[in-house]
């Protein structure tokens, strides 16, 4: 099913500042909250919608991402938004409460999820980074790359939680599950009162019973996944796009981080590109260039034959319309430019010479430029304004 527009979920305006999509998150997630709505698949559904709108949107950098190429952007996986380290096809329940907990404020404070994992730290997986190299009629078209990634996953053998099969938690004792200690002094002002995180669990608020022999408590190991990332026409080089949740595993069952996708722009044998347009240097012999002629250029997709008109001038430029890129920004396609060069010949047969001699005087060769002859400065200003 094609995702909804992140802006049409919240139900707002694509200009709207950071305080304007926190208000609109946070009233669709009070409305559609479990607690309110139990054992209702369609409240649910909301609910976990607007928290991935929700988790695009407050972040700038994902935001103008998704700006530029909607939601392949932000969630390139193939299969959608946010596959593979959240739990299928969006974010579980637990990501968002571990995520945006705090947003309800006092509203669930007391039980269900929100209050029960107050104060705790939530692991969080690193983000990686990969470059992709892509090849111009890759980049016309948009392509699906499978790539090999080594990184940290979910150990196998405790499923990730870092404890041996069968050992399990306990709460920690010094923070009672709470993840922070509050201590009390007494100073000469008075009572102080300082919290911190547990320097006994590290904030997550258990210990581990035993740990796992494979990953020795830590719930990653070192391994590799082949993830395959959707990119979108139009890319250029040092672009980003981002995978959600496809980075480092955390540590023992946390939010995963962020692949990070580099673009790379492989050259290519004969066009060179900018922008959405690309380029061609024709060459030509003087006699086609005389005479006219017909002629096979590369383009992106193959080939296409263009007209040479009798007297064409070296520097003339041909435009081939929409045989350029796509453009990220905005709908269509650039122009192939072909530069029409006249080949001088740096040989020449003493047959030829004598041919050319014969020529050198005649009244049509001799140079005579009229005003439908451009000069270079007024060539560049057409075709580059
Ligand atoms: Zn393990
Ligand atoms: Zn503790």
């Amino acid at each position: 099913m094609a995702k909804r527009d992140y802006y049409d979920v919240l139900g707002i305006d694509k200009k709207a500042d950071d305080s304007e999509i926190k208000k609109a998150y946070r009233k669709l997630a009070l409305k559609y909250h479990p607690d309110k709505n139990p054992d209702d698949k369609e409240a649910e559904e909301k609910f976990k919608e607007a928290a991935e709108a929700y988790e695009v949107l407050r972040d700038a950098q994902k935001r103008q991402r998704y700006d530029q190429y909607g939601h392949a952007g932000v969630g390139g996986a193939a299969g959608g938004g946010f596959g593979g380290g959240f739990s299928g096809g969006g974010m579980s329940m637990e990501d968002i409460f571990e995520q945006f907990g705090d947003i309800f404020g006092g509203h669930f404070g007391g039980g269900g999820f929100g209050g029960q994992r107050g104060g705790r730290r939530v692991n969080r997986g690193s983000n990686l980074r990969v470059k992709v190299k892509l090849t111009l009629e890759e980049i016309a078209k948009g392509v699906t790359k499978k790539i090999k990634v080594n990184k940290y996953v979910a150990c196998e053998e405790c499923n990730g939680t870092g404890a041996e099969k069968g050992a399990g938690f306990s709460t920690c004792s010094t923070c009672n599950g709470q993840g922070r200690v509050t201590r009390i002094s007494n100073t000469i002002l008075g009572q102080m009162q300082t919290t911190s995180t547990c320097p006994t669990c590290g904030g997550e608020g258990k210990t581990i019973q035993h740990k796992c022999k494979k990953c020795y408590g830590d719930g990653v190991v070192k391994g590799e996944e082949v993830i395959e990332i959707n990119i979108p026409a139009g890319v250029s080089s040092e672009m980003q796009l981002s995978v959600n949740g496809k980075g480092n595993a955390a540590p023992r069952g946390g939010i995963p981080g962020d692949l990070i996708v580099l673009i790379e722009e492989m050259e290519h044998e004969h066009l060179k590109r900018d922008g959405s347009n690309v380029y061609y240097d024709l060459f030509i012999s003087f006699t086609d260039a005389a005479l006219g002629t017909s002629i096979d250029v590369p383009t992106i997709d193959g080939k296409a034959r263009i007209k040479i008109e009798p007297g064409t001038q070296p520097g003339k430029v041909l435009r081939l319309r929409g045989k350029g890129l796509p453009d990220v920004h905005a709908y269509g396609n650039g122009d192939q430019l072909v530069n029409v060069n006249v080949w001088t010949p740096k040989k020449l047969s003493s047959e030829e010479k004598k041919i050319l001699e014969k020529l050198r005087d005649s009244e049509n060769f001799k140079p005579a430029p009229d005003k439908s002859d451009k000069g270079f400065f007024e060539k560049m200003k057409d075709y580059f304004h």
